[in-house]
């Protein structure tokens, strides 16, 4: 599955917010919108701060396929799909952005980032339901039991209440899609659903 391969850091210097893409390293003090938080280019550091109704709602956009490292066919792909399904909108698409195997692992402390996560699952060490799944697109679906080889012991402490760890068999469970204030994600959804309105 084609992904986005340059530098990390320069995708949120370009949103100007941190995005979490590089695990420990966006908590330290060598995070690049810590040290420069500015537009990268030439230009960068001049760029004026008005944006228009169209800038914002492309800028939520893209700050979310970002966020959740995918290219714009895929993204656009998972909007279809969640406009397609009842409920709020964008609501829907952080639920389904949120559900994929990739955030799940992330989100329960067993990888660092999504990338990493993404990492795990391309090197067959991840199951679902005691399959082997290779594709960190993977939607997790309730109740869906997920393994990580060699990960015995309990993952982050701060792991959401739609997820639980079961230390028996060193497994994490996705009991039910997290509601909206539980996706700690800052994206304003409803810029991206009018991104794709127009
Ligand atoms: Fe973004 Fe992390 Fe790089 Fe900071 S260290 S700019 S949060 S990817």
């Amino acid at each position: 599955m084609a992904r986005y391969t340059g530098p990390s850091c320069k995708l949120c210097r370009r949103e100007g917010v941190k995005l979490y893409l590089k695990g420990s390293r966006c908590t330290s003090d060598k995070c690049a919108i810590v040290k420069r938080n500015f537009v990268p280019g030439q230009h960068g550091k001049g760029r004026k701060g008005f944006a228009s109704d169209y800038q914002k709602q492309l800028r939520e956009k893209q700050k979310a396929k970002r966020i959740y490292g995918l290219l714009e066919g895929q993204f656009r792909r998972y909007y279809a799909e969640a406009s397609r399904v009842q409920g709020i909108t964008g609501q829907v698409l952080l639920q389904m952005l949120e559900a994929r195997l990739d955030n799940v692992l992330y989100q329960a402390g067993m990888a660092s980032s999504r990338a990493h996560a993404r990492k795990m699952i391309g090197a067959n060490k991840v199951t679902v339901n005691g399959k082997k799944v290779n594709i960190p697109s993977f939607g997790v679906s309730s109740k869906d039991i997920i393994k990580v080889a060699g990960i015995e012991s309990t993952p982050s402490e701060t792991i959401p209440e739609w997820l639980t760890w079961n230390g028996k068999d060193s497994s994490i469970v996705l009991e039910r899609l997290p509601e909206r204030e539980e996706i700690k994600s800052e994206l304003n959804e409803q810029l991206i659903v009018e991104y794709y309105s127009r």
